[in-house]
């Protein structure tokens, strides 16, 4: 009777809270909630690693499962462990309660897709929501049912190593990345089990590290909180995002994850956000570690009363909530809350009927594969085509492949991958081979690999080069140089990856440099020394197929930049959507540092913010990104001068492909709010749209701006303040064809 009690009660239990319908889910989360001890609510909001990847499961371990002391698990198993697990929670405990499987399935899951950045840089909103319903499906099929993505941490200084993992330095762009992002995971129904459970991150300011350095302080001004960084994970919620990870960084002196006003008061409290919030990794014992709690308890009491729904691999919830219950810290009904978030994400999922997921077992499947080619295309962004080298004909003749990154599977597939295999990346170099034939190929990687300090290879590969017709260098960086924990104070190249591309100049031939990567590097001394350089991040599965057709014309490069790409690390941080100064600079004519004359009047070479040595402008800007063809943008028109409060404004203009080949472009809307009650940027992004044109044709753009897109936060409120402002078209923030409006 003893054993067969709670075997009943489990069974009327699972019955009952059959919820994948959807209606009754709130009635049937308090119905168990109800049955629950005060451990097992405690048990919900506990997410741990199991370090020991076998089966039958660790002993520490498969208590806690069967205790119903654990509510998700993270990271780092099997397919076959996690149907283990799993089985221990809903079999074995006494409620039945299945877990969230949390992963960080961030670009991709065996199909891996360009790193975030590179999937920013496609402008294409619709492919990367495709991306990710594929990394959904894929991951679901092995049990995972929570993503901890998207990260959508502004991010403007390229010196942090995770704006790999970002989709760069504008909120618009962001925020219609995110949107894309969560709509592909978990689709129009979590409970369909193609989909996954998706999770805001790191909230929030976590990108704004001083000086680059992750986990780095952050100071960040209410306006520019509200207008910029917050942005995002509002669409997020606006969007039903599962859950929203709170973050590393103190914020203004209170470190995020002990956060009442951002977490409580904004997210939970203004914005109404229904899902859960769930830790970083430990992020609650480190409020100890930052000086911000005395020891685990207290930590425990402001995480959570900060609004910290779960726990990531901290056990200090389960060490010590039922403490802080008991001693009357913490009222039992604000652990139920928290409860409930999670149950209802786990009822909407559907884990309660269906606890492990689909069994399609479709990974890699060919379509994964062509949208994965299709994001290499679109994220690879043309910096420098001189003479237009590019495209290479079929008939190049010889063809010289160098470079530590031409036939490194592993190192292409970027930073965060748990799950993809090399065994399924196809390199540049095997691409070329493909496409062109063995014979024509010479290989000669030069470097080892990227940090390899020496020039042994070196002979070979300009051998190689020496008797080819065109020399193709793939250059950049292993993926574990990318991503958290690696930040980089000095981004040129590592190795003597400079000196390789150094002595391969001198040979003169048509050369081409690709850059394989996920750090924004200073490449101003390598467009001299090369003809054409594109930047094609860490491109994934697919990077060598997606490049050959980009190399060989036949697809026309697309890719535009979502970060403005310095020209040395002492202008970081640099973007394009700043604020005016009252000494703006605009003659880059002053970099004169060496013709100063010894003793020269102060003002000699004026009062503006330029820097003496590198001026003010960047080496490339953002929205930027060459084509093998070329567009005419003209016709700025709108459909009125003045417009209302409750007025739309049409803005149009044409667009012509006056180049020799079909090609697509991304046209770009910016906007200046000329005179705010708070400064505001010199520009800003509004619109984007793709489009595909033939050699000749010409199309009309189309754009509609509401007063609404107008709005910003003057650091107390938000407001929509008429006056005058001015609108550019254009293929990037450089954008020249301009015109006006005014809101009354
Ligand atoms: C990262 C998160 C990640 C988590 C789980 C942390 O170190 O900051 O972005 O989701 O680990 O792996």
């Amino acid at each position: 009777m003893k054993y067969i009690l709670p075997f009943i009660l489990t069974i009327v239990v699972m019955i009952s809270l059959s919820c994948s319908s959807g209606s009754n889910e709130q009635n049937k989360v308090d119905e168990l909630i109800e049955e629950m001890t005060l451990d097992e609510k405690i048990g919900q909001l506990n997410q741990l690693m199991n370090f020991v990847d076998t089966i039958p499961v660790d002993p520490y371990f498969y208590n806690l499962l069967k205790e119903g002391k654990v509510g998700s698990v993270l990271n780092g198993y099997s397919p076959e462990l996690i149907k283990e697990m799993q089985r221990i929670s809903v079999e074995e405990s006494r409620l039945g309660i299945p877990l969230l499987v949390g992963r960080d399935v961030i670009h991709g899951y065996r199909t891996i897709f360009p790193v975030n950045i590179g999937l920013a840089a496609t402008f294409n909103p619709e492919l990367v929501k495709e991306c990710t319903a594929i990394a959904a499906k894929e991951a679901r099929s092995e049990g995972i049912n929570w993503t901890f993505a998207p990260m959508m941490d502004i991010s403007r200084d390229p010196r942090w190593g995770r704006m790999v993992e970002s989709c760069g330095e504008d909120p618009y762009l962001t925020e219609e990345m995110t949107k894309a992002y969560i709509q592909g995971f978990q689709g129009d129904d979590l409970s369909n089990t193609k989909n996954i459970a998706a999770t805001a991150k790191h909230y929030v300011g976590y990108g704004a590290a001083i000086g680059g350095r992750d986990y780095n302080t952050t100071l960040i001004p209410e306006a520019e909180l509200r207008n910029v960084y917050l942005r995002p994970f509002k669409v997020a919620v606006e969007e039903n995002v599962a859950s929203v990870m709170s973050g590393f960084n103190e914020l203004n002196g209170i470190p995020t994850t002990g956060n009442q006003y951002t977490i409580k008061e904004i997210l939970k409290g203004e914005w109404d956000f229904q899902g859960f919030v769930v830790s970083d990794w430990a992020s609650i014992r480190n409020l100890t570690t930052h000086g911000y709690a005395k020891d685990s308890i207290d930590a425990t009491l402001k995480a959570f009363t900060a609004g910290v729904d779960m726990d990531m691999s901290g056990m200090h919830y389960l060490d010590n909530l039922k403490i802080l219950v008991e001693n009357g810290s913490i009222d039992e009904s604000l652990i139920d809350d928290a409860v409930r978030r999670i149950l209802s994400i786990k009822c909407k999922l559907g884990l309660f009927e269906n606890p492990y997921g689909n069994n399609e077992n479709e990974l890699l499947t060919e379509q994964a594969l062509d949208i994965a080619k299709k994001a290499v295309i679109q994220s690879t962004v043309l910096l420098q085509n001189k003479n237009q080298v590019l495209p290479l004909s079929k008939d190049v003749g010889k063809v010289a492949v160098i470079g530590p990154l031409a036939d490194a599977p592993h190192e292409q597939m970027g930073t965060w991958v748990f799950d993809g295999k090399s065994e399924n990346s196809i390199t540049p170099l095997n691409a070329l081979k493909n496409y062109l034939g063995e014979e024509k190929i010479s290989y000669a990687p030069g470097l080892k690999i990227s940090r390899t300090r020496n020039r042994e290879g070196f002979p070979e590969a300009i051998q190689a080069a020496r008797n080819s017709d065109a020399v193709i260098l793939f250059m950049g960086d292993e993926s574990i140089l990318t991503g958290e924990a690696h930040s980089r104070a000095e981004l040129t190249l590592p190795g003597y990856q400079n000196q390789l591309i150094e002595e391969i100049s001198k040979l003169n031939k048509p050369t081409v440099l690709v850059m394989m990567t996920g750090v924004i590097h200073m490449i101003e001394p390598y467009l001299e020394k090369v003809d054409a350089l594109l930047y094609g991040w860490h491109p994934g599965t697919m990077g060598g197929p997606g490049y050959v057709d980009l190399l060989f014309g036949i697809e026309s490069p697309s890719g535009k930049l979502p970060i403005t790409f310095p020209r040395t690390e002492g202008q970081i941080p640099i973007y394009y959507n700043h604020n005016n100064t009252g000494h703006p600079a605009d003659d880059e004519s002053w970099v004169r540092m060496y013709d100063i004359p010894v003793k020269a009047w102060q003002t000699s070479l004026g009062n503006t913010n330029h820097y003496l040595d590198y001026g003010f402008e960047p080496l490339f800007e953002f929205g930027f990104g060459l084509s093998y063809a070329d567009f005419k943008y003209s016709d700025i028109e709108l459909s009125k001068k003045v417009i209302s409060m409750n007025d739309s404004l049409v803005i149009t203009a044409k667009i012509k492909n006056t180049g020799g080949c079909q090609a697509e472009d991304v046209a770009q809307l910016y906007i200046r709010d000329l005179v705010g009650r708070i400064v505001r940027p010199v520009k800003e992004l509004k619109r984007f749209k793709r489009i595909k044109l033939n050699p000749g044709e010409e199309k009309i753009i189309e754009f509609i701006l509401k007063p609404k897109d107008l709005e910003f936060h003057d650091g107390e409120k938000w407001i929509i303040e008429p006056g005058e402002f001015q609108v550019w078209i254009g293929n990037s923030s450089k954008a020249s064809l301009m015109s006006g409006f005014e809101l009354k």
